[in-house]
């Protein structure tokens, strides 16, 4: 085979494996992204909870100040009972402090029932505090193993890289421009394999004289329509670089 040819097949099996461990890379901040939906959740329902607790108490601490405020009225009219003089004045007197006291009794109830209320979204906030916990400490163990692959893919790329250049420099530097021109235009590979005359590039035919041309590896050619490097793959030959994929369109 043409060494220029068999450096940039090869130079393609690496790009190849540089571009997947690249989209690896860039998956991972939206592999996160999906653990941090449940802590989000957990966290809404938790402050949810909290705010309604909040006003609650501050139900609750409004419903004691006004029964306060009235023992200290039921108190002084008591105070004042020794002033009555009339049978009348006492009776308009006692109905004043029962008025009252019948108010009391209506906002203990109401009390009573917020006191209830609490209890139970204390209980609630209790298990949801749980539950943040535990989607925060799931959050962090994704965030960790994910940060460890990062960490591994990232040196993968670098070694994949380092040894990218030692091909590159094996390379003559009018074909490695038109390499990187195809691939920085079609994004996915510059050399492709020819089999049953047709480029596995883009689909199309080869002419079957360039087909046997090609056949034999021994120059460089293109596709005609695609402009990819072509190549022949020997289906008995069982070379490593020369393992191509599905056609692309
Ligand atoms: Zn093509």
């Amino acid at each position: 085979m043409n060494e220029q040819l068999k450096f940039l097949i090869e130079l393609q099996t690496l790009d190849t494996c540089i571009m997947s461990i690249v989209e690896r890379i860039d998956m991972i901040p939206r592999t996160l992204d999906q653990f941090k939906s449940p802590l989000q959740q957990a966290n809404e329902v938790f402050q949810k909870s909290k705010t309604k607790l909040e006003s609650l108490n501050k139900k609750k601490k409004e419903k004691d100040l006004q029964l306060d405020e009235m023992q200290d009225k039921i108190d002084k009219l008591k105070s004042r009972s020794s002033d009555i003089k009339t049978n009348k004045e006492y009776e308009a007197h006692l109905k004043e402090i029962q008025g009252f006291e019948a108010k009391m009794t209506k906002i203990e109830d109401e009390v009573l029932a917020i006191m209830e209320e609490i209890e139970a979204y204390e209980k609630d906030l209790r298990e949801e505090e749980m539950e943040v916990r535990r989607a925060e400490d799931s959050f962090k163990e994704q965030e960790k193993v994910l940060a460890e692959e990062q960490k591994k893919l990232q040196a993968e790329l670098e070694a994949e890289k380092a040894t990218r250049s030692e091909y590159v420099s094996r390379i003559d530097e009018e074909h490695y421009t038109h390499y990187m021109n195809i691939l920085k235009r079609l994004g996915d590979r510059a050399v492709a394999e020819a089999r049953n005359e047709i480029c596995l590039g883009c689909n199309t035919n080869i002419p079957p004289q360039l087909y046997n041309d090609i056949k034999k590896n021994v120059d460089l050619y293109h596709c005609f329509y695609c402009t990819r490097f072509l190549y022949y793959k020997d289906p008995l030959s069982s070379d490593k670089h020369t393992q191509e994929s599905a056609p692309n369109p």
